[in-house]
């Protein structure tokens, strides 16, 4: 059967479809000369007898890769006009191309066998209704899939290989970069190296991500940036906390090479996804192969370090706030040494005092959850103190004061970087110059561009001087030797005004935020404290638990008996100053409240004094207003006439009243009638 014969009047009646792709916008400007190829079968198609204005194009899938055709709108309007049969003839350069993954191909393949539609490339002209040129065609369009995957697997097999040696060009973080024979060096710009010295040496100083980004603000010191790829000219920009974890966690800092940190993958919808891979799972990894900042063991020790500030912060940065009113002088600094989350407060009155518990609940609020943990705050807060006091000697300070030289020295490091910050700004500042003093004149259009940067290059140096001066200024408030002996002699006090009664908890607590960094709390057999002072020191406490509420309380016998007593004839205040008077006091050495003698009658579950009273059948004021058929306000007006006895029952001028002989009733309600009608 040869080609013409397969055209059919039927065929030359329908449209001819001329479907043009290339897969990549590159493709699409470099190779005009396979567009030209996919353009000549139209002429193919002439000789076959359609007319030329009978030719459709579809290209506007034109610099759009070929991998799935559900992104592909050109190829979907050729399906559709095939399938709706107004198509004699599909043409396109290498039919298989037309629809690269074979469910697409089949789909086409099929569409045209039942529209009867002929399909032409290069090499010929096939009728899909025909067995024979089908299977051919199937077996390019296999032949093409094939192709793709020797490719792809070649390309990264390639890749691959190159990373197994650790050779992969891969694009190198801010502070390395290659050399002519693609060897990873320390950039030679001694500025970025310098920054990123000190970067490291503040993370090894702090020991959080964090404090770094804050001593780098505090010194106004900037952090190196490249362009895209690890290419491009340095910029300084603020350091920032997600740049500074990004550094922290990069290998290469280490001097390691690695590959395949990530996974990714493209799910049935042809979305793309991506995820971290713990450091066990990398593909490659290979240790000291290359110049860098720290040693393995140093970048170990950071993750470490970094994934237990995570952990201790319960994921997020832990709020101190301002101290508040109220004893707890832990209040804000408290970690629960169980979940890690911060602890919060709760007061309640124990023997008349107001006193702290600590309380890690932040699960119990939010899931329903049994509260994780709590500690009796009283005892802890003794221990502190006392720990505080203990620790704010002179000879301490004396020691903080000597630490403070070697911060000066720090403080010289930075001020380096940041002269060499402003020599760089003049340098820069002096290209530009030269730049616009070498073009002409007359170009008045480059002149004002030149002209523009010199001036803002200018701006840049001003500001860098500036800044430079004012961080200077700063740094030179060096401690002087009379404000030595003052602190010095601060110490000598701090015990003294620590114990002094007229110090509010309010300073108390600002004292100790700003000796204490927070402070841990587990309970176990005993209390274990861990208290982490400002400078990173850390000091373990044990402390016996608080005994149990009860054998707390135990009040004696005898003072139970005596209050079940005066029950039948006092007031709870009443009793309180009755006791108090006889010289007795608490189990602590307190003196009685109404509070307490409230609270010891409900513990001990004696009667109270209304129970005791309405037992013995006394009435309430609405009781006996029925009674003597009066307004309950009435019932007082009559008390004081003398007529009703009541005996106060508490402290809010409530009465109990003695139930009143008939005789009383009568005359109470023969004098109501004369008097108030
Ligand atoms: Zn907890």
């Amino acid at each position: 059967m040869n080609a013409e014969s397969k055209v059919t009047p039927e065929h030359l009646r329908r449209a001819a479809y001329l479907y043009i792709r290339q897969s990549t916008l590159r493709q699409v400007l470099e190779n005009t000369e396979s567009t030209e190829r996919q353009y000549a079968l139209s002429q193919r198609a002439v000789a076959l007898g359609w007319p030329k204005e009978g030719i459709v194009v579809i290209d506007n899938d034109q610099g759009q890769s070929g991998a799935s055709a559900s992104e592909r709108e050109g190829f979907q309007r050729l399906v559709l006009e095939v399938g709706l049969g107004k198509a004699g003839i599909v043409m396109g350069l290498e039919v298989s191309r037309l629809a690269r993954n074979c469910a697409d191909w089949h789909r086409l393949l099929e569409i045209c066998a039942l529209t009867h539609t002929l399909i032409l490339d290069e090499d010929g002209l096939y009728d899909p209704a025909n067995y024979n040129d089908r299977l051919l065609l199937g077996l390019k369009g296999t032949m093409s899939e094939a192709e793709l995957h020797v490719l792809k697997a070649r390309l990264i097999g390639g890749v691959l290989n190159k990373a197994q040696r650790g050779e992969l060009k891969l694009p190198l973080p801010v502070g390395l970069v290659y050399d002519e024979e693609d060897k990873v060096i320390l950039d030679p710009d001694q500025q970025v190296q310098q920054s990123l010295r000190v970067f490291f040496a503040t993370f090894e100083r702090t020991r959080s991500a964090w404090a770094t980004v804050q001593v780098f603000r505090r010194e106004g010191l900037k952090f190196p940036k490249r362009g895209l790829a690890g290419s491009g000219e340095i910029a300084w920009q603020e350091l920032t906390h997600g740049i500074t974890l990004d550094t922290l966690h990069n290998p290469r800092y280490a001097g390691a090479f690695c590959f395949g940190r990530t996974r990714s993958w493209t799910d049935t919808e042809g979305k793309h996804h991506c995820q971290q891979l713990p450091r066990e799972q990398w593909r490659f990894l290979k240790r000291d192969l290359h110049a860098g900042y720290l040693t393995w063991e140093v970048f170990l020790s950071n993750q470490e370090q970094l994934l237990q500030n995570l952990q201790g912060r319960g994921g997020a940065r832990r709020k101190a706030g301002p101290p508040r009113e109220g004893p707890a002088l832990l209040q804000g600094l408290v970690l629960c040494g169980k979940c890690g989350r911060s602890m919060t407060v709760r007061y309640h009155h124990r023997f008349g005092r107001l006193t702290p518990d600590y309380m890690c609940q932040k699960d119990c609020v939010e899931q329903g959850q049994p509260v994780c943990q709590r500690i009796a705050g009283t005892s802890i807060d003794e221990a502190i103190g006392q720990l505080l006091v203990r620790s704010v000697t002179p000879l301490a300070l004396e020691v903080a004061l000597n630490v403070q030289s070697e911060i000066q020295t720090r403080l010289a490091e930075a001020d380096r970087l940041r002269q060499q910050q402003v020599q760089r700004a003049q340098y820069e500042m002096e290209r530009a110059r030269v730049r616009y003093m070498r073009v002409d004149p007359n170009n008045r259009l480059v002149a004002d561009t030149l002209e523009g940067q010199w001036n803002e290059k200018l701006r840049l140096l001003a500001q860098a001087k500036e800044e430079c001066e004012s961080q200077r200024r700063l740094d030179a408030a060096q401690l002087t030797e009379q404000q030595k002996a003052k602190i010095l002699a601060l110490a000598t006090d701090f015990p003294r005004l620590w114990q002094e009664s007229t110090t509010s908890d309010r300073d108390r607590k600002r004292m100790a935020r700003l000796l204490l960094e927070d402070v841990t709390l587990r309970r176990e057999q005993e209390i274990i404290v861990q208290v982490r002072f400002k400078g990173g020191a850390i000091q373990e406490l044990r402390l016996p638990a608080p005994k149990l509420v009860w054998v707390v309380r135990k009040t004696k016998p005898e003072i139970v008996q005596e209050i079940d007593r005066l029950l039948d004839e006092r007031t709870e205040s009443q009793i309180a100053t009755e006791l108090n008077q006889r010289g007795w006091h608490t189990s602590a050495g307190h003196p009685f409240t109404m509070r307490m003698v409230h609270r010891l009658r409900r513990d001990h579950h004696l009667r109270s004094r209304s129970e005791r009273l309405r037992i013995k059948g006394w009435l309430t004021t609405k009781e006996i207003a029925r009674q003597i058929h009066c307004k309950p306000s009435l019932v007082k007006y009559w008390r004081h006439q003398g007529l009703l006895s009541g005996i106060r029952l508490n402290d809010k001028e409530e009465y109990i009243y003695e139930p009143p002989k008939t005789d009383i009733v009568a005359q109470i309600k023969q004098r109501a009638r004369t008097t108030f009608e």
